[in-house]
């Protein structure tokens, strides 16, 4: 069975050498936002991941969950967990001041989200909800509403939900059935079921706000005639504390094949008191705050799980002795060399290593961009990063959520039979990462997102937009020598998107199929170049930093090798993505449903 680490050295890497978040946030007129308290957060949180976290991992998974009488129960250790978690002040980290919240930016943390992620996925899901529905009620509730519902949300005593999936209304809400009739006071009667509610019911708090799509008697069909409401469990009394129940039942909770400690519920709603967030029929771009905010917070999901599995990887890898190296023996004094010295099995770690650290760089640099997008006293500024989070939202969650799959995957691969025995504990991990590609809009929705809505509804400009920023970062490094091949390796990448992108975009026009045939080929395409930009600034960084003299030059060399390992055995798989997404529509399309199969 492993044990988490906390990645300290190559997340101070990330945010402090490669992003200069310290440099970044003094840019904002933000002093406070400094070394010292980046620090404190990253040594406490490190042990809070490791210590309070990762001990409830494997029970969760193998404990589950306890459903009796419509409550549900969670596994040893999650309440203590979250009581703590609450009590330390981690809850309040990034909400708003006005809501008793410490105010830090989105880019501060995103580290200790990974922690989290990697200590217990299924735990972080409880508090990470309530953080997204928070952020949607603080961006377009009433001020009253905002008033009764964010101090509880923000300490943590009351949890957030979102509530969009109904049995025939997935992907297209637009199918939607739950109602929401006016009660004449400025309230709603809520009546409908919902299922797949993360965390719809569940004993970490006193209270939950749901925060629920349905339809209004006057709204049109389809996803204009969608709104937003908060529907609480518990109605507030006259002092905000948790009064009577307000009709929100839990029918059932699923069986799953991961992620066993987090409560997928069926929800259902009668006439339950609901109010309006923002406008009537606006419901889903209200919901895009929290769905954005969610779909980052999965991105960050697949890395945790990635960091875990490859530290489970390498640590088997080191111990397990098998083989001879075809060298020559390695540890003639012990029986058989460590699998690590294998080609074969360091194909594997080394892809998982590659993954892992370029994911982080993308994941934090979105969470910079983030807050640049609001934070930056330059309009212009503003606006670059606004685009840059768009463009790269879909990115990171379909790509490093696709990566985690594989990741973990390769965990079980070096474990050999041991991986698919639940004892080493990186079968969950596998099980845990597979969900990630389906919540929040699945990767084949992302893809789309990406190419129909980012590219093309844009004329392209995103992706010149993009390619754009990572032409900078090879102007940036252009005089490191260490780097030269890498740099021209990826300007002919860039090139090829520019090419893949005019394609697509012509054929598009013609025929709308081809934009869907294409965007999943297409979103891997954007992802592996974006890895390689990452790759790119690490390797250039290094090299830098190698050439002034540090004290770990090992460390730095090893970005180097990584980095060629990334660009010689993992980039060159965006040429068969280019040749799928450039196949067409015609080899998807021209095979009739039913002659899918002959019996
Ligand atoms: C563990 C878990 C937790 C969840 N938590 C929540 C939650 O908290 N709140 C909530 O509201 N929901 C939640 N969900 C629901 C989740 O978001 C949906 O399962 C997901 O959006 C997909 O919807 P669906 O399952 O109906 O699949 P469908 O929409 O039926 O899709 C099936 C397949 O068809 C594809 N597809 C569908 N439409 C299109 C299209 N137009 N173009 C191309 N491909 C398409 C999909 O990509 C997918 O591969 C959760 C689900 C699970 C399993």
């Amino acid at each position: 069975m492993y044990t988490y680490r906390a990645p300290l050295r190559d997340i101070r890497f990330v945010v402090q050498e490669l992003l200069h978040i310290e440099d970044h946030y003094r840019g904002f007129g933000r002093e406070e936002l400094n070394q010292e308290l980046l620090e404190g957060i990253l040594e406490e949180g490190a042990k809070f991941a490791e210590t309070v976290l990762a001990p409830t991992n494997r029970a969760g998974d193998e404990h589950g969950l306890r459903f009796e009488d419509g409550k549900v129960f969670t596994p040893p250790g999650f309440k203590e967990a979250y009581d703590r978690y609450c009590q330390d002040g981690w809850i309040t980290m990034t909400a708003d001041p006005e809501w008793g919240g410490q105010g830090l930016p989105a880019g501060f943390a995103l580290a200790f989200g990974e922690m989290q992620c990697s200590g217990n996925m299924a735990w972080k899901m409880y508090s990470g909800l309530t953080e997204s529905a928070g952020l949607t009620l603080a961006a377009h509730g009433s001020d009253e509403l905002k008033r009764r519902y964010l101090p509880k949300m923000v300490s943590g005593e009351w949890s957030g939900t979102m509530c969009l999936t109904e049995a025939n209304s997935g992907t297209d809400l637009g199918l939607l059935r739950t109602r929401a009739v006016p009660r004449g006071d400025g309230s709603f009667a809520i009546t409908g079921t919902k299922i797949y509610i993360t965390a719809g019911e569940h004993d970490l708090t006193s209270n939950i706000v749901h925060l629920v799509l349905a339809r209004t008697p006057d709204g049109p069909p389809g996803t204009k005639g969608i709104s937003l409401f908060v529907v609480p469990k518990f109605l507030p009394d006259a002092d905000g504390n948790a009064g009577p129940a307000n009709g929100v039942s839990c029918g059932s909770i699923e069986e799953k094949m991961g992620i066993h400690a987090s409560p997928t519920c069926v929800l259902h709603f009668n006439e339950s008191v609901g109010w309006l967030v923002g406008k009537e029929n606006e419901g889903l771009s209200c919901m895009f705050t929290m769905m954005n905010h969610a779909r980052l917070g999965v991105g960050l999901q697949g890395q945790g799980l990635s960091e875990l599995a490859w530290q489970a990887s390498l640590a088997y890898a080191t111990d397990r002795l098998q083989g001879r190296s075809l060298t020559g023996p390695k540890q003639p004094d012990k029986p058989a060399d460590p699998i690590i010295v294998h080609p074969d099995v360091r194909r594997m770690l080394l892809t998982q290593k590659a993954f892992v650290e370029g994911g982080r760089v993308l994941a934090f640099l979105t969470g910079r961009e983030i807050d640049g997008s609001h934070m930056n006293p330059d309009p212009e500024a503003r606006k670059r990063s606004d685009h840059l989070v768009a463009f790269l939202t879909p990115i990171v969650k379909a790509f490093l959520t696709d990566v985690a799959v594989e990741v973990t995957s390769l965990a079980v691969q070096v474990h050999g039979g041991a991986g698919f025995i639940r004892e080493t504990g990186v079968e969950q991990l596998m099980r845990d990462a597979r969900i990630t590609p389906i919540y929040e809009g699945t990767n084949g929705i992302q893809a789309l997102d990406l190419l129909g809505r980012k590219v093309f509804g844009t004329r392209g400009k995103s992706q010149q937009m993009m390619v754009g920023r990572i032409r900078e970062t090879i102007a940036e490094f252009k005089d490191v020598q260490e780097v030269a091949e890498l740099s021209a390796e990826l300007g002919r990448r860039l090139e090829q998107w520019d090419k893949l992108t005019l394609e697509l975009g012509m054929a598009a026009m013609k025929n709308p199929d081809e934009a869907g045939a294409a965007a999943t080929d297409y979103l891997q395409f954007a992802g592996y170049v974006c890895l390689a930009w990452c790759w790119l600034a690490s390797a250039g960084e290094a090299a830098k930093r190698l050439a002034a003299g540090v004290d770990d030059p090992d460390f730095y060399k090893a970005k180097l090798v990584t980095a060629r390992f990334y660009f010689d055995r993992l980039l060159p798989r965006v040429d068969a993505h280019a040749s799928a997404a450039r196949a067409g529509a015609a080899g998807l399309m021209d095979l009739p449903a039913e002659h899918f199969s002959f019996s």
